[in-house]
């Protein structure tokens, strides 16, 4: 016998009571019955989005909201800013360019966080540039963006901030209408504990006279369609009714608990993960601005990440992710947004401890389970 645990970067462990939830029968979309499931959930999303403004529920993975939101307050030849700090901010860009935007790419070091002067000095320069496209933590690097500070820059001018918040709604504070955030995305299989197949997006009242403009192509996306039927309690095309079922259980285990508890737990554990880690020896990869989410570190020189992040995954059963891109192989990074407490952590520091010396990296058992233990201990005070 082998027991799993998963901790990846999504999709991340889903909660005994959401599963059970959405173990019922299926029942019929256009009826009375789930269009309570689907009220309730839409109206505590609100909440989680820290927005009074609808909060629409896509049947896609992440990605699907972040092509609508490029479609939705777009037309071919609008410019926009890409921050490209990693996978994601690179798609950002991609899928600007794939529509026919003219994206000004903003290029920032792997482990780095975006320069909020950089944006400025764009946008001043060009007065013409309708949006900034951003991660708020871009997880393939692990950091985390300063979304505020771009906010104070783009509430001020005609040009939309649009987050992909996707490992950052649910996980640290985030809130879209006090920061003024125009677009704010999420998915299901991250801080939002339910399998893949859910996507999320909010948009401010001026992001929907853009949507009003947009002269993209659309059809399956279509935002202003969705609003439509979101006021009757429904969706467009047949929604993902387990998984709204879920959804609607996991958006009330996130307000038992309260926002402010889920994002010190997640800050708890984010720092566990990041002094346990460096008790290894082991580098940060984001040590200036880290996300939430994930943590990611260096391995020790000459170490294949590869077999490592294999071995933990396949010999002590724990998933973790390793790199992508030029840091495949060279680094490890371990999640903790979700369903994730403080024994997944010590879990996760263990299973990196036991594989180092297993590879011929000797560190003292215990030592990074113990600065986790440190850090965690201060949850329980
Ligand atoms: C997971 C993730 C996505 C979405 O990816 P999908 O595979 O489409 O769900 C987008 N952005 C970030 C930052 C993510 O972590």
């Amino acid at each position: 016998m082998k027991k799993r645990y998963l901790l990846a970067p999504g999709p991340t462990p889903v909660p005994e009571r959401a599963l059970l939830s959405m173990a019922q029968p299926i029942i019929h979309h256009r009826t009375p019955q789930f269009s309570e499931v689907f009220r309730e959930a839409a109206e505590l999303l609100k909440y989680v989005f820290q927005t009074k403004e609808d909060v629409l529920i896509l049947a896609s993975s992440g990605t699907g909201a972040m092509e609508g939101s490029i479609v939705n307050l777009f037309s071919p030849g609008d410019e926009v800013i890409a921050v490209n700090g990693g996978k994601f901010g690179e798609r950002w860009g991609k899928i600007g360019e794939a529509y026919g935007l003219k994206v000004h790419w903003v290029k920032v070091e792997w482990g780095k966080a975006v320069n909020p002067a950089v944006i400025k000095e764009i946008l001043d320069k060009n007065p013409a540039i309708k949006g900034v496209l951003s991660q708020a933590s871009e997880t393939s690097t692990t950091v985390q963006h300063p979304v505020k500070e771009l906010a104070e820059i783009t509430r001020t001018r005609e040009c939309l901030l649009i987050v992909d918040g996707i490992t950052a709604v649910g996980v640290t504070d985030i809130p879209m209408d006090a920061w003024g955030i125009d677009v704010l995305i999420s998915g299901s299989q991250k801080a939002f504990m339910l399998p893949p197949g859910l996507a999320f997006v909010a948009l401010s009242e001026r992001a929907w006279k853009y949507a009003d403009k947009a002269k993209c192509p659309r059809f399956y996306f279509d935002f202003k369609k969705e609003r439509k039927n979101l006021a009757k309690q429904t969706t467009a095309y047949t929604p993902a009714v387990s998984l709204i079922t879920g959804l609607k259980e996991v958006l009330l285990m996130i307000k038992e608990e309260g926002l402010e508890n889920v994002f010190a737990r997640h800050e708890r554990l984010a720092r566990a993960a990041r002094a346990s880690m460096e008790a290894l020896g082991l580098k940060l990869l984001a040590p200036q601005s880290p996300s939430f989410a994930a943590t990611g570190v260096y391995l020790p020189d000459g170490l294949d990440g590869k077999k490592f992040v294999k071995y933990i995954r396949d010999e002590l059963g724990v998933t973790l992710a390793g790199g992508q891109d030029h840091l495949e192989g060279r680094i490890i990074r371990i999640a903790h947004l979700g369903y994730i407490d403080t024994f997944d952590m010590i879990t996760a520091v263990a299973s990196i401890e036991m594989a180092l010396n297993k590879f011929g990296r000797k560190v003292a058992l215990g030592s990074g389970v113990g600065a986790a233990e440190e850090c965690l201990l201060g949850g329980y005070k």
